[in-house]
């Protein structure tokens, strides 16, 4: 069932290319394409994820930082946000 659906979602997006077309060797280098940027980086740029078919992430580690850190200033400001009541309650 969960793998019905998530075939699914890969067919819909389109972006998705196939392995061969996110591969290449420029120079011995063995470089991917990012799924966000969509810049040509080399492999070492890639975070590992071993669930990959490739082992590494969809996305290079800029856009995977800057998804992180999207989600962690999120974060910190709700966080940020919370200190505030408990410091006024305390000032009070
Ligand atoms: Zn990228």
């Amino acid at each position: 069932m969960n793998e019905k659906r998530y075939d699914q979602t890969n067919g819909i997006m389109k972006t998705y290319l196939p392995y061969a077309e996110r591969h290449r060797v420029v120079g011995g280098v063995r470089q991917k394409l990012c799924n966000k940027c969509e810049e040509w980086k080399d492999e070492s740029r890639f975070y590992k994820r071993c669930t990959n078919r490739d082992g590494l992430a969809q996305t290079c580690k800029e856009c995977s930082d800057k998804a992180t850190n999207k989600c962690r200033s999120r974060r910190v400001k709700r966080k940020a946000l919370s200190c505030m009541g408990l410091d006024q309650q305390y000032a009070s």
